[in-house]
C-alpha cells in the first residue's frame, strides 16, 4: 500500500525499527497521551494549569548574562493576544536552528509566573512546528484534542508518525475481527476497527489517566488480543503434543527398589509430589514436556536423578543438557555420584575435550554402552547419536530455546523432555515463554535449613567482612569469596579473583588454607581445588563466578560476594544459595561500592528476602522481560500491545479464556477460523513452532 509521505528515506529509518507493513505501523501504539484540548490563547492562560497554545515564534534568544553552562535558551511568542509567553529552554541553544521567527508552533506545557516580568511562561514546554502545508484535518491531529506520543523511529518524529497513522486509517477499511464473540462479550471489549482507531486517536470522552496506564478500553481490546493469540498458540501446541505417540514408561517394584536404593535423603514432600508429577507423565505414552522449577537449593537435581532411573531401568538412555562446561561438569560428578554405584554409566561431553575423548564418548553413546550423557551444546551436535534415548533433561537457567529443545528431542524417538530452571521464573513469564510445558514445582526446602541472614557493606569497610570470616572459620566454618564474571569475559574476574586472594591467602588469612577457582583452570585442577574444598582441607575459597551453580559443600557457611553491585538479582540469589545447606546459621554478605538506583534496589531485595519467586518478580520489573532471560534465543515472544509486567492480570484473564477456548471450542468451525487465523498471523511473531 502507498502511503503518502513516506519516500524511500522514511520508509528505510521505519523499517529499522521493524516498522514493514502497515499492520506494523497500526500496531506501534503511542506510548503516552497528552491532554491538548486546554486550548487557549496567551491571555486566558492561569499559571498552574496545563495548556495548549497556538502561537507564532516572535524573537528567539540566547541571554548573554547567564552563567555559563546553562545553555539558556529563551524564546517569545504570540498569538494576536495583548500579551506574550516566554518559552525557556535549558540547555537549549540547539533549538536557535529549528525555531525561527515567524514560524507557527504549537506549545504544550505548564503555564507559570515569570515574577521578574509579570508575563506567563512556559519552561520546557512540548513543542511541535505546524507546517503550512498541512491540510485542515491533519492540522487537528496535534492540538485540542488527547494526542498520541509515539517514540520516534529514526528521524521520523512523533508528529510525522501521527499524520502517518491518520493517512492509513482514513485509507483503509474495517479489518476482519477474528476474537471470538464470546470472548468480547465477556470482556465488554470493543470491536477491532473502534481500538484501532482510538488507540491512535482517542474520543472526546476518552480520560488521559486511564490512557497513560494502558487501560482504555482500546488498549485493553488489544493486550487483550494479544495474550488470546499467543495463549490460543501455546495451548494448540500443548493438545497437538499429546496426540503424538511417546514412550509409556513401566513404573514397578524393580524402578522403585532402585530410586529407594539411590536416594541419599528423604524426599522432601515436594520432591515427592514433583517426581510423582513425572512419573505419570513418563508413563504415558505421549511425550512429557515438563519445566520442574524451584528455588535455588530446592534439591530439583535430585528429582532429576530418580526421573534418569524412571527411564534407564525401562532400558533407555537419559541426557542432560547444562548451559556452560562449568555447570555439565558439576552435574556429572553429582549423578556419576549419586548413580555409579548402581551400575548406570555416566558420560561427560563438553567442547573443550580432544577430539579422541569426544569420539570414544560417542561411541559409548551409540552403542548404548553409556546410560546417562551429561554435556553443553556439543550435545547437540549432529555427530552425537545415541542408542535409545528415552529422557532429555534441560537446565535452561534460560539460556536455552525452544528450537535447541528440538534439536535435543530429535536424537530419540519422541523423548520425554524435563525442563529445569536454575532459579525461579515468574508466573507471567512462565506462562508466556514455557506456556506450552506443563509445570511442576518444589516449592519447600530440604528440612533444617535456616533462612540465610543477609547484609550490605560497603568496599571501605572490608575489615569488618575480615573479622566476620574470621570467627566464622575458627568455629570450623567455611566461606567462600565470589568475584563477578562481566559479560562472559572471564579474563579481569580472574584477575580481581586471584589478586582478592593474594591479599585473603598472605595478608589477611596467612594461618588459614585459602584457595582460588576461576575458569581458566584445567578441569583437573579445578576438580582438585573443589575437591579439598570439600573436605575442609581449604576454608577459603576465592573464585569467579564459576561457583554460581553446583557446589554443594554443607559446611560452607559464609558466602561473600564482592562487587555485588555488578551481578544480577538472580545471580546473587543463586550464589547466596551456595550456603545454608547444613544445620549451622549462615550469611550473605554483599560487598559493594557505589550504588545505582537499581543497585540500591537489587541489593534492599536481596537483603529483605530468601525467597527466589519474590526475587524473580523484582527481577522481571528491574529489568524488563527482554533483560530478564539475558539472551534473544530464550523464545519471548514479540508483544506490541502487552507487557507482562504490567499486564499480569490481563495475561491470566486471556489465558483462562484461551484455554477454555481450545478446549471447549463453541464450534468445529470457530476453531478451524481461529487456527487458520493464528497460522497466517501469528504464528512467526510468536516464535511458535508448529501450531495446529
Ligand atoms: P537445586 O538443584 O534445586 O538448587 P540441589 O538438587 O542442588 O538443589 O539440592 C541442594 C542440596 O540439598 C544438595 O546438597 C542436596 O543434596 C540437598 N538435598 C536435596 N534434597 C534433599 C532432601 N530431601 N533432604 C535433604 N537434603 C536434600
Ligand atoms: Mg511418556
Amino acid at each position: 500500500m502507498y502511503v503518502k509521505g513516506v519516500g524511500p528515506y522514511r520508509a528505510k529509518m521505519l523499517s529499522d525499527k521493524g516498522l514493514e507493513t502497515v499492520e506494523d505501523l497500526l500496531a506501534y501504539a503511542p506510548f503516552r497521551y497528552e491532554d491538548r484540548r486546554n486550548l487557549k490563547p496567551i491571555d486566558e492562560l492561569a499559571p498552574g494549569e496545563m495548556a495548549t497554545v497556538i502561537v507564532e515564534v516572535g524573537s528567539v534568544r540566547v541571554p548573554t548574562f547567564q552563567r555559563k553552562n546553562l545553555g539558556l535558551l529563551e524564546a517569545v511568542f504570540k498569538d494576536g493576544s495583548r500579551h506574550t509567553l516566554l518559552g525557556k529552554w535549558f540547555h537549549g541553544t540547539y533549538l536557535q536552528n529549528i525555531l525561527t521567527e515567524g514560524q507557527k508552533v504549537a506549545l504544550y506545557g505548564k503555564v507559570e509566573l515569570d515574577n521578574y516580568r509579570g508575563e506567563v511562561l512556559m519552561l520546557h514546554p512540548e513543542f511541535e512546528i505546524l507546517s503550512g502545508d498541512d491540510d485542515d484535518v491533519e492540522a487537528t491531529l496535534h492540538t485540542g484534542r488527547i494526542v498520541p506520543i509515539y517514540s520516534a523511529a529514526g528521524k521520523v518524529t512523533t508528529r510525522q508518525l501521527r499524520i502517518l497513522m491518520y493517512r492509513i486509517l482514513s485509507s483503509i477499511s474495517a479489518p476482519e475481527d477474528f476474537l471470538p464473540d464470546r470472548l468480547i462479550a465477556e470482556l465488554k471489549l470493543p470491536d477491532l476497527w473502534t481500538a484501532m482507531k482510538e488507540i491512535h486517536f482517542p474520543g472526546e470522552g476518552e480520560q488521559l489517566r486511564l490512557l497513560n496506564n494502558f487501560r482504555s478500553p482500546a488498549q485493553i481490546r488489544m493486550i487483550v488480543e494479544e495474550f488470546f493469540w499467543l495463549e490460543c498458540g501455546l495451548a494448540l501446541k500443548k493438545q497437538k503434543a499429546r496426540t503424538v505417540q511417546g514412550i509409556g514408561f513401566a513404573l514397578n517394584e524393580a524402578v522403585r527398589a532402585k530410586i529407594k536404593a539411590m536416594l541419599p535423603f528423604k524426599p522432601t514432600g515436594a520432591q515427592k509430589r514433583v517426581l510423582s508429577e513425572i512419573a505419570a507423565d513418563m508413563a504415558a505414552t505421549h511425550p512429557m514436556s515438563r519445566l520442574l522449577q524451584g528455588d535455588v537449593g530446592s534439591g530439583k537435581t535430585l528429582v532429576a536423578a530418580e526421573s534418569a532411573i524412571i527411564a534407564m531401568e525401562n532400558g533407555y538412555q537419559v541426557c542432560v543438557l547444562a548451559p556452560t562446561e562449568i555447570l555439565a561438569t558439576q552435574h556429572y560428578f553429582y549423578f556419576k555420584n549419586l548413580l555409579a554405584r548402581l551400575g548406570y554409566m555416566v558420560v561427560l561431553l563438553t567442547g573443550s575435550m580432544t577430539a579422541r575423548e569426544k569420539r570414544q564418548t560417542k561411541k559409548t553413546l551409540e552403542t548404548g554402552f553409556a546410560h546417562v550423557a551429561i554435556g553443553t551444546h556439543a550435545l547437540l551436535e549432529e555427530n552425537v547419536s545415541f542408542h535409545k534415548l528415552g529422557l532429555a533433561i534441560v537446565d535452561e537457567q534460560h539460556r536455552f530455546g525452544v528450537m535447541q529443545r528440538l534439536k535435543l528431542k530429535e536424537k530419540g524417538a519422541n523423548p520425554d523432555v524435563l525442563v529445569m530452571t536454575a532459579t525461579p521464573i515468574p508466573r507471567t513469564l512462565a506462562l508466556t515463554v514455557y506456556g506450552d510445558l506443563d509445570t511442576s514445582i518444589i516449592d519447600e526446602l530440604p528440612p533444617g535449613r535456616k533462612p540465610i541472614s543477609t547484609r550490605h557493606v560497603n568496599a571501605d569497610r572490608i575489615e569488618q567482612v575480615y573479622s566476620f570470616l574470621q570467627k566464622q572459620i575458627d568455629v570450623g566454618r567455611q566461606a567462600y569469596v565470589v568475584y563477578p564474571v562481566i559479560e562472559e569475559s572471564e579474563t579481569q574476574a580472574m584477575k580481581a579473583a586471584e589478586k582478592g586472594f593474594q591479599q585473603l591467602a598472605e595478608i589477611v588469612f596467612p594461618h588459614f588454607q585459602v584457595g582460588l577457582l576461576h575458569g581458566r583452570m584445567s578441569p583437573s585442577d579445578k576438580e582438585s581445588v573443589m575437591a579439598a574444598f570439600k573436605s575442609g582441607a581449604i576454608q577459603i575459597l576465592v573464585s569467579t563466578t564459576v561457583v554460581e551453580v553446583g557446589v554443594d559443600v554443607p559446611n560452607a557457611t559464609v558466602m561473600v560476594i564482592e562487587q555485588a553491585e555488578r551481578f544480577g538479582l538472580a545471580q546473587l540469589h543463586q550464589l547466596r544459595g551456595r550456603v545454608g545447606r547444613g544445620g549451622e546459621q549462615s550469611f550473605c554478605i554483599l560487598v559493594t561500592g557505589k550504588l545505582s538506583d537499581a543497585g540500591k534496589e537489587r541489593i534492599r531485595t536481596m537483603v529483605d528476602t530468601n525467597d527466589g519467586f519474590q526475587i524473580a518478580e523484582m527481577d522481571l520489573k528491574l529489568r524488563g522481560p527482554g533483560e530478564f532471560f539475558g539472551t534473544k534465543q530464550s523464545g519471548l515472544p514479540t508483544l506490541r500491545f502487552a507487557n507482562i509486567v504490567r499486564d499480569p492480570e490481563l495475561l491470566e484473564a486471556a489465558r483462562s479464556e484461551a484455554t477454555s477456548f481450545i478446549a471447549n471450542p463453541p464450534s468445529e468451525e470457530a476453531l478451524r477460523r481461529a487456527v487458520q487465523y493464528l497460522r497466517t498471523n501469528w504464528q512467526r511473531r510468536y516464535g511458535l513452532v508448529q501450531v495446529g
